[in-house]
C-alpha cells in the first residue's frame, strides 16, 4: 500500500485534532476539547484551546530542537503544575516558541560547513526511477556518506559486482541525505519516498548507516536474486547540481537589481500540499527572483540555468539546486522568503519558527495543526500558511 492510500484510509481526518483539539500530554487524557460550540472547551487540567495548541507546538519544537541536540530552554515550560495551577495556563506563546527554534539556524550552519565538499562542482545529474539500472547492482544511500560513495566505487567492489553477474555497482542517492550526496558528488538521484515506494522491486540495498563494506557486500547478494523481469525501464530527467550557495555574490546582486529578491523552497513536495513547485519556480524564474531549492525534487526552468542575467555576471544560476534542507544554508542572504511545501516533519516547522524569529518571512503550503486565532498569530509573527502556489507571487511583493 503507497501512503497516498495509507493518508486515504485516514480520510475525513477529525476537525478537532486538525485545529490541534487533542492532547495526550499527560495521563489525564487523552483529551479532547471543542471550542468551536460543544463542551467541553478545557481539558482535564483545565487548558483552554489556545494553550493546547501551544503544547502541542511546543512539543514540535522540541522534536525539531532534538534533531540538532538543542534542548528546549527553561523559557518554555511544559508543566502540568503550570497547567493545573489557578491560571490554567501554560504560559508559553508564539512569540517564545519562535524564539526557543532560533538556535537551530546555527547549529544546522556549523552541520553544514563540517561536510565535506571537496568534489563539489556544477555537472548535470540524472533524476527519477529510471537512474535504477536492471544490470547493475542498484544500491540507494539515503544519508550523506561519503565513505559509502567511496567503497562502492572501489576496484574490490566492483570486481565483486562483475563476478556476481552484473555490470557495476550503481549507487544512487534518495531522500535529504541522498539528495546532499548527488549534490556534493554528483550521483545520480532516484527522489523520495514516492519513488522509494515505486522502485522498491528494483533495489538491492538501501543504505542508512553501518558498515559500508558489509553494505555492498550485502547488496551484491541481493542482485543475484533479484528478480529482473519485474525491472521496468523508465525516463530519467537531466538536471544542474552543484554551484554552492555563495552568499556574498548573491547579495550583491540583489544590491546591484540583477534579481528581483530569493526565494528558499525548502523540504519536500509530497503529502497534502496542493502546491504545483514546478510552476512556482517557473514563475519566479521568468520575475527574475533566484530560487534556491533545498530538496529531492531538484528544479529546472526555462530556458535553462545559464541564460539569466545573474548567471551571465555572477555566474549563478537563477534556480539553484542546493542540496537537502538544512535551514542553515540561507544564513546571511538578503530579502529572502522561505517557501515550505509541506512542513511534513517537526524539524521543518521549527525551521519556519527559527526563520521568523528572524525576520525571515516564511510561507507555508499546509496549516500547521491550530485554531484560527493561533494561526493568526503566526501570520502576525512572519509565518503565513497559503495552500494555493499560484498566489504565492502577490504574497512576496
Ligand atoms: S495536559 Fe491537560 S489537556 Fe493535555 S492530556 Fe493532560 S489534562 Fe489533558
Amino acid at each position: 500500500m503507497k501512503w497516498e492510500e495509507r493518508l486515504q484510509a485516514q480520510m475525513p481526518q477529525n476537525k478537532l485534532a486538525s485545529a490541534g483539539m487533542m492532547c495526550t500530554y499527560c495521563d489525564l487524557g487523552p483529551c479532547v476539547i471543542n471550542p468551536f460550540d460543544e463542551e467541553p472547551r478545557v481539558g482535564a487540567c483545565g487548558i483552554d484551546a489556545e494553550n493546547m495548541n501551544m503544547v502541542n507546538l511546543a512539543l514540535k519544537v522540541m522534536k525539531g530542537l532534538s534533531d540538532y541536540t538543542i534542548e528546549l530552554p527553561e523559557t518554555i515550560s511544559l508543566s502540568l503544575e503550570t497547567m493545573m495551577g489557578p491560571h490554567h495556563t501554560t504560559g508559553i506563546t508564539i512569540q517564545s516558541l519562535l524564539e526557543a527554534s532560533r538556535p537551530i539556524l546555527k547549529a544546522s550552519e556549523e552541520r553544514v560547513s563540517a561536510w565535506h565538499i571537496d568534489e563539489q562542482k556544477p555537472r548535470d545529474i540524472e533524476q527519477g526511477v529510471g537512474v535504477l539500472q536492471r544490470d547493475a547492482v542498484n544500491i540507494v544511500l539515503t544519508t550523506y556518506e561519503p565513505e559509502m560513495i567511496k567503497t562502492s566505487r572501489s576496484q574490490k567492489m566492483r570486481k565483486l559486482a562483475q563476478d556476481n553477474g552484473a555490470q557495476k555497482i550503481n549507487l544512487v542517492g534518495a531522500l535529504c541525505g541522498g539528495t546532499e550526496a548527488a549534490y556534493a558528488h554528483g550521483i545520480p538521484l532516484l527522489g523520495g519516498t514516492d519513488q522509494l515506494e515505486e522502485a522498491q522491486h528494483m533495489i538491492d540495498f538501501i543504505y542508512e548507516s553501518g558498515d559500508c563494506v558489509q553494505a555492498c557486500e550485502q547488496a551484491v547478494e541481493n542482485f543475484t536474486s533479484r528478480d529482473k523481469a519485474q525491472f521496468v525501464p523508465t525516463a530519467t530527467t537531466r538536471v544542474r547540481v552543484g554551484y554552492p550557495i555563495d552568499t556574498e555574490a548573491i547579495n550583491a546582486a540583489l544590491k546591484k537589481g540583477v534579481i528581483n529578491g530569493v526565494v528558499g523552497l525548502m523540504g519536500c513536495h509530497y503529502g497534502k500540499s496542493t502546491w504545483d513547485t514546478d510552476e512556482l519556480v517557473q514563475t519566479l524564474a521568468d520575475s527574475d527572483i533566484m530560487v534556491i531549492n533545498l530538496s529531492y525534487d531538484l528544479k529546472h526552468a526555462e530556458p535553462g540555468p545559464e541564460s539569466s542575467a545573474l548567471f551571465s555576471e555572477y555566474g549563478i544560476p537563477l534556480v539553484l539546486n542546493g542540496g537537502c534542507c538544512e535551514p542553515g544554508k540561507f544564513l546571511g542572504i538578503d530579502s529572502l522568503t522561505v517557501l515550505i511545501p509541506t512542513w511534513g516533519d517537526p524539524r521543518l516547522l521549527t525551521a519556519a519558527f527559527a526563520f521568523a524569529s528572524e525576520g525571515i518571512p516564511v510561507i507555508l503550503g499546509t496549516m500547521p495543526f491550530v485554531i484560527p486565532a493561533v494561526k493568526n498569530q503566526l501570520v502576525e509573527a512572519g509565518v503565513t500558511i497559503e495552500s494555493d502556489s499560484s498566489r504565492i507571487m502577490d504574497l512576496l511583493r
